[in-house]
């Protein structure tokens, strides 16, 4: 059996993105520039795609900017807001530590610059505290990025709180939603978001395509010069069949959410819940504000990278942390600041889901894990000592 669970670094495609992108290649290949007839068949594509995506989130066709992903989206609407802000004199910007990196590398490089950056601690579940958040407001604040969901803990965001008060506050507002488009409903005006960035390979559509939503009459600049494509905001030729690919995914994303999330839902609680039977193996994030799709979980007196190498020769796909980290000895910066110790959170493990898994393979996994645990934990001098102290 093999079995996709890593749905949180990448998802399949489906059929529908994959069907509405072909052609894309073979009749509808020509530059939305281009002012002929094929490059008008594009143009269309590329009009359609736009509405399609504006109108699942709330948005204008004209606040939509295309980018190649979501670390783009995240650089572009921090980096310009930056800069938008220096010219009034502010050079603060709020985020918490548990960005994923498009977003804290970004900052870090602004703090280089001159900028000064306050990360907001969370609570051991991972939820940001609203009192923190504004308390940490400041006259010279140019912006607060707080993302909707997290990618390794799959933690929610109170979203439209955060909005709320930054709209009270005068402060720009950019979350980061590439794991919440297509698994949570997103309404930029009801929740008040100023900036948002998505990625189509989150939701089953194909890599290399995102959006930044921009509210109008926030003058963003673009970070990639050259052609006037997306009104002067991003220079290239358009990645049509990504973007078509994109919007056909969103679309069906979302317009089976409602029906689809429940049911990954009740496989992600059933996961939960029974690796929670295992001896000392804990729940990272919190049980509620949880995405559908997200398990996280330390398990004690093990090491997570053989715990992957052993699933993965069993034909299970998951993630350590996050795949961002993985690679790397650094224990995961987002277990850290929800308070795990070094060898906790080198115990951990992120299993998640989507639509397309099935309740077999949840089973399959429960089965599978157990004897991988001990068998480890047999070797795991880590584990010794840790009974002893018992
Ligand atoms: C995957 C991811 C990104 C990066 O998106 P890409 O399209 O891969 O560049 C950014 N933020 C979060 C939360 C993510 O999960």
């Amino acid at each position: 059996m093999i079995i996709y669970a890593d749905n949180a670094a990448t998802t399949k495609m489906s059929q529908t993105a994959l069907d509405a992108m072909l052609p894309c290649f073979t009749e509808a290949y020509g530059n939305p520039s281009s002012p002929h007839h094929i490059g008008q068949e594009a143009a269309k594509l590329l009009i359609a795609a736009r509405k399609t995506i504006a109108d699942l989130i709330g948005a204008e066709p004209s606040e939509i900017i295309f980018t190649s992903g979501g670390s783009e989206a995240d650089n572009q609407a921090i980096v310009t807001a930056a800069i938008l802000g220096a010219k009034k004199g502010k050079k603060h910007i709020i985020s918490t530590k548990i960005e994923h990196h498009a977003v804290l590398h970004t900052l870090k490089k602004l703090e280089k610059d001159g900028y000064e950056v306050t990360l907001l601690d969370v609570h051991e579940n991972g939820i940001v505290r609203l009192e923190d958040l504004d308390a940490a407001i400041r006259p010279d604040t140019a912006l607060v990025t707080i993302m909707y969901a997290n990618n390794e803990i799959g933690t929610i965001q109170p979203i439209a709180e955060i909005g709320a008060l930054c709209k009270e506050k005068g402060v720009f507002f950019h979350t980061d939603a590439v794991q919440a488009a297509g698994h949570l409903p997103v309404n930029v005006k009801e929740q008040n978001i100023d900036m948002l960035s998505l990625s189509a390979h989150k939701f089953h559509g194909p890599k290399g395509a995102g959006v930044l939503f921009v509210r109008r009459g926030i003058p963003i600049t673009a970070i990639i010069e050259g052609g006037a494509q997306e009104r002067g905001k991003r220079a290239g030729t358009e990645n049509m069949p990504a973007i078509v690919g994109m919007a056909a995914a969103f679309k069906e994303a979302c317009d089976n959410m409602s029906e689809n999330m429940p049911k990954v839902q009740l496989l992600r609680d059933k996961l939960i819940d029974g690796l929670l039977k295992l001896d000392e193996v804990i729940l990272n994030g919190d049980r509620e504000k949880r995405l559908p799709g997200n398990v996280n979980v330390s398990v004690k007196g093990i090491e997570g990278e053989s715990l992957l190498m052993m699933l993965d020769m069993q034909g299970i796909c998951a993630s350590s942390g996050s795949a961002c980290t993985s690679g790397s000895l650094d224990p995961s910066h987002v277990l850290l600041a929800i308070g795990l110790i070094h060898e906790v959170a080198h115990g951990s493990l992120r299993i998640s889901l989507s639509e397309y898994t099935t309740e077999e393979e949840v089973d399959y996994i429960l089965e599978k894990l157990p004897p991988i645990v001990e068998r480890l934990r047999n070797m795991s001098p880590v584990w010794k000592k840790m009974k002893e102290v018992k």
